[in-house]
């Protein structure tokens, strides 16, 4: 690892940092905030690298490719206090290897894979925090429940004990001005205190939304201003992505 490396992510970092922290000022006074957590998104970007990232005191780390994933687990085997977050979408026949290598997975996009991972997570006897990833506007390029859909899967999801359901995961769409992107972000928001109104009516103890995975390097200041509670930072700590 070269030290130029690693201060270049700690400069990156120090400015993003600063932008959460000035992007939470903005919030409402009133409401209690709890800090924002940066996971790193290292797809695509050589284990040395996240051995930098980790240098300049970064502890959560994404992948949205399992073997790529592993591999680089494997290769900072010696790095202690890693969080391991899955971001991609999670194909059927490698949801096993998913849960047996990540601490968390943000893009449980269906009902159909939750109860699969659910079933993987009772015999492995792991259990992963999970994100529900919702379509919060219409992009035919992403994946998740549509809210609607949410809603009506809800009863289904309650059931599922083995899975730590944990808040939404959303990707707004490329392209929007800012204001745009906030409004976007705002209705994830408002869906997880919808859901999370439904789990305490119903008295499920397994569905929680305490947490709203939104934000990348272009638009994480919007996530924050709508509530995010984890940001996923790629491009803007590592640069562009080849
Ligand atoms: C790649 C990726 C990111 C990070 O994107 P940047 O724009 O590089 O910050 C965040 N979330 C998901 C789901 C991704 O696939």
């Amino acid at each position: 690892m070269t030290a130029n490396l690693a201060d270049d992510i700690a400069d990156r970092l120090q400015k993003i940092e600063h932008k959460i922290a000035q992007s939470m000022t903005q919030l409402d006074q009133q409401a209690q905030h709890r800090p924002v957590r940066l996971v790193a998104v290292t797809k695509t970007f050589s284990a040395e690298i996240v051995r930098a990232a980790y240098a300049a005191g970064i502890r959560d780390f994404a992948e949205n490719k399992v073997q790529e994933g592993i591999a680089k687990r494997l290769a900072l085997s010696d790095l202690t206090g890693i969080t391991w977050h899955f971001i991609g979408a999670v194909q059927s026949n490698k949801s096993r290897k998913v849960l047996e290598n990540f601490d968390w997975i943000h893009s449980v996009d269906s009902l159909k894979l939750a109860k699969r991972l659910n079933q993987q997570a009772q015999e492995l006897k792991r259990c992963p925090t999970c994100c529900l990833q919702v379509k919060l506007a219409l992009d035919p390029t992403k994946s998740g429940f549509e809210p609607d859909e949410l809603l009506a899967a809800l009863p289904e999801l309650s059931q599922l004990t083995d899975l730590k359901i944990a808040g939404l995961m959303a990707i707004a769409p490329y392209g929007l001005a800012a204001s745009q992107t906030q409004t976007v972000f705002e209705r994830g928001r408002d869906l997880a205190q919808q859901v999370s109104q439904v789990a305490q009516q119903q008295g499920w103890q397994s569905v929680h939304m305490n947490e709203l995975s939104m934000g990348m390097s272009g638009d994480f200041e919007e996530a924050i201003a709508a509530g995010a509670t984890l940001v996923r930072i790629g491009s803007g700590l590592f640069g562009q992505r080849s």
